[in-house]
């Protein structure tokens, strides 16, 4: 065939498909014991909100969106992010007015035209969740032991919470002059990209992971030294919001995520484990104190994360977590020969009803028909094989010896013994 998938975007597979249902039903779960509503957000947007919401001068908004015009002559953006899409949903809908909180969540496929690589994709998943409306740092706390419990109840290992603070409109104006005056002095060692967006945004060298970058950021001046008291304070009760709840984190200074909406609290999950370099990140979130502004709508304080299914899986893959008991067919049926072929149909039908699953080989004519031995093979996947005999019985094999059965015989049988 020669139309394939897209480069970057990939078929998740049935072998995997499952996987995923187990990672979602257990976060749901999560979700729901936090409180938070599940919300479904469209998968494209004005393109504004994205250019204003994350930021001109990011990566995302700069070099990775698919955007397109419409028929309408309309620029739309398919969604790098879910963020600004649920703040976005939130003021439409008016659901933190009058100082109530919403608190939501949302998963589905994200794009971002990036170099696809194990762990990177340019369709990938993401499970997001948002506190809207509450300015305190409690909800910082209380996003961050949720993602730390989502991952917890999937029981990945050797994960790290990394924390910073990136401040506020009041105070990063002086760190950015310090960054700027300290990444002057050391611009010959800077990688090209950021030697040409060092006046436009110097954070972003922060987390530059070229090797040359690395080594200036670590010597660079850390925001702690210049975080106003507000934010200090703010971060603060972070940390012994944090200590109090017995979830370890590391500070790391070079946070600051690569996204312009981000105020104060600043995080990300990184697993040890994985041998795949910068794609270790499996969450990433923070406080957006001014995202609801900056797309028109009023001040709403907000705080949430972002957690990437296709990674949380190639993780769990890797450290041979359980995804619990794959579903399986219960009963397959199987006809000698064509006379019976109405029978298997009728009979699955009959199962299905009494909640017990069935499949057969759908095949009704000669032409298309499958020989017995063939339906047979299929017929091993299922948790039981059921032949249908001429004199109307059936033979059901799958849990030891075979049985010959009548149909109501068949039917308790299987409701009690699987
Ligand atoms: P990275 O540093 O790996 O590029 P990011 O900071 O760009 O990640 P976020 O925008 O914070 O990522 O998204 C949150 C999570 O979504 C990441 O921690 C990661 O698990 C996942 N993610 C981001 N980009 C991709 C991608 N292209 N393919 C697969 N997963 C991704
Ligand atoms: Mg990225």
């Amino acid at each position: 065939m020669d139309i394939q998938a897209p480069r970057g975007v990939r078929d998740i597979l049935p072998d995997e498909s499952w996987k995923w249902a187990y990672v979602l039903n257990s976060v749901a779960k999560v979700m729901a014991d936090f409180g938070h509503s599940e919300i479904h957000l469209p998968i494209f947007e004005n393109t504004e909100l994205f250019s204003r919401g994350v930021g001109e001068t990011t990566d995302i908004v700069e070099k990775e969106m698919y955007t397109f015009t419409d028929r309408g002559s309309r620029s739309l953006t398919l969604r790098p992010e879910a963020t600004a899409g649920m703040v976005r949903a939130a003021l439409e809908h008016g659901m933190c007015s009058q100082n109530a909180a919403a608190r939501l969540w949302c998963w589905g496929p994200m794009f971002r035209y990036e170099r696809p690589q194990k762990g990177r994709y340019r369709q990938f998943f993401q499970i997001d969740a948002e506190v809207l409306g509450i300015a305190g740092p409690a909800a910082d706390v209380d996003t961050i032991a949720l993602s730390v419990e989502m991952f917890r109840r999937l029981a990945l290992r050797g994960l790290r919470v990394a924390l910073n603070s990136v401040g506020c409109p009041q105070c990063r104006p002086a760190y950015r002059d310090a960054l700027l005056a300290y990444f002057g002095a050391n611009r010959d060692a800077l990688c090209e990209t950021c030697q040409a967006r060092l006046e436009r945004n110097p954070l972003r060298v922060l987390d530059c992971k070229s090797a040359s970058c690395s080594a200036v950021a670590d010597a660079a001046p850390a925001i702690y030294d210049h975080l106003c008291p507000e934010c200090a304070a703010h971060f603060d009760e972070v940390k012994s919001g944090l200590a109090r709840l017995g979830l370890p984190f590391s500070l790391d200074k070079r946070l600051v995520r690569g996204l312009d909406y981000y105020t104060k609290t600043a995080y990300e999950i990184i697993s040890g484990d994985l041998s795949q370099g910068a794609q270790n990140a499996v969450c990433g979130g923070g406080r957006y104190d001014n995202l609801a502004e900056s797309i028109g709508g009023p001040h709403t304080p907000g705080v949430g994360f972002a957690a990437g299914i296709d990674r949380i899986v190639l993780v769990m893959e890797e450290q041979n977590c359980s995804f619990g008991k794959r579903a399986q067919t219960e009963v397959y049926i199987v006809a000698r020969d064509d006379a019976s072929r109405p029978t298997a149909q009728v009979l699955a039908g009959k199962l299905r009803s009494a909640g017990i699953s069935a499949a057969y080989d759908a095949g009704d004519s000669v032409k298309y028909a499958r020989s017995f031995k063939a339906q047979m093979k299929s017929a091993l996947s299922a948790r039981w094989q059921c032949i249908i005999e001429a004199n109307g019985t059936f033979t059901l094999s799958g849990g030891g010896s075979d049985l010959t059965l009548t149909e109501g015989e068949l039917v308790n049988y299987i409701e009690e013994h699987r």
